[in-house]
């Protein structure tokens, strides 16, 4: 099959012939249809994140076709439109007990730690398939599980929003900008929630650097009842802390760097 592969940190992928792994028992081969190019992906090429070996074929933004499932699968049909969870977890360990999987212990993450979507074919577990509808597009299915879903959680369980939640949204990439907002609807309705949505950037190495339009960032900051920090630029959490926050909630969703 065809797969971009990452041969080499802060190289361009190699786009070659490359063998599909035989299938296990539990898993499912899906022929690619959509995969997204996340800002994770970047940090990956440019050797950023420390778990990922290679070569590697990245990719956890995607969606695709069933076409072949391994002996021991049952829940997934093979013709099955379906999109894909990102994280590998284990279910023993006592952060899949109880529901916290992001923190598994023996996590290995598709696109990361093990082939993702940026070929003709992947072969991943059935219970990390999610079937998606005929009328959701594999474009959009494919950037759910992780842009969508992850903004959604961290809103919902750590922001707590609702009705009458101030929320500043730090950072205006596709998960927190667009995807924030679609959650806060979701959540309590546009009317009822004011988003203030900046945009931060480092300055140089130590010095965030924050804009927001006219006003000034940290004036308006003394108002929230929750940040959600999407940039996770260290120097930005550190101010962070000095703040006073009515709530005291701040909820940390970017990929650290
Ligand atoms: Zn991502
Ligand atoms: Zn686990």
């Amino acid at each position: 099959m065809k797969a971009a592969v990452l041969e080499e940190f802060g190289k361009p992928l190699v786009i070659k012939e490359v063998e599909l792994p035989q299938l296990l028992d539990d898993e499912v081969t899906i022929e690619v249809k959509a995969c997204g190019l996340c800002l994770t992906d970047i940090h990956i090429q440019e050797g950023r994140v420390p778990t990922v070996t290679l070569p590697l074929i990245p990719g956890h933004e995607f969606s695709g076709v069933v076409i072949a499932k391994g002996s021991k699968v049952s829940q997934v049909q093979i013709g099955w439109r379906v999109t894909v969870f990102v994280d590998v977890v284990c279910g023993d360990c006592r952060y899949c007990a109880l529901g916290e999987t992001s923190r598994c212990i023996s996590m290995k993450r598709i696109g990361f730690e093990r082939s993702g979507g940026m070929a003709e074919y992947v072969n991943i577990p059935a219970k990390n398939v999610q079937r998606i509808s005929e009328e959701v597009s594999f474009e959009k299915a494919a950037v759910i599980p992780d842009a969508v879903a992850s903004m959604y959680r961290g809103l919902k369980t750590m922001g707590q929003v609702g009705v009458g939640t101030e929320l500043a949204i730090v950072g205006v990439g596709g998960l927190d900008g667009h995807f924030g907002f679609i959650g806060c609807q979701r959540l309590a309705g546009f009317a009822k929630v004011w988003c203030w949505l900046y945009l931060a950037c480092r300055v140089g190495h130590h010095q965030p650097r924050v804009w927001c339009g006219h006003r000034d960032f940290w004036h308006c900051g003394q108002r929230m009842h929750c940040f959600v920090d999407c940039c996770a630029a260290l120097i930005w959490y550190c101010s962070l802390f000095d703040r006073d926050l009515p709530r005291g909630i701040a909820t940390p969703l970017g990929h650290g760097h």
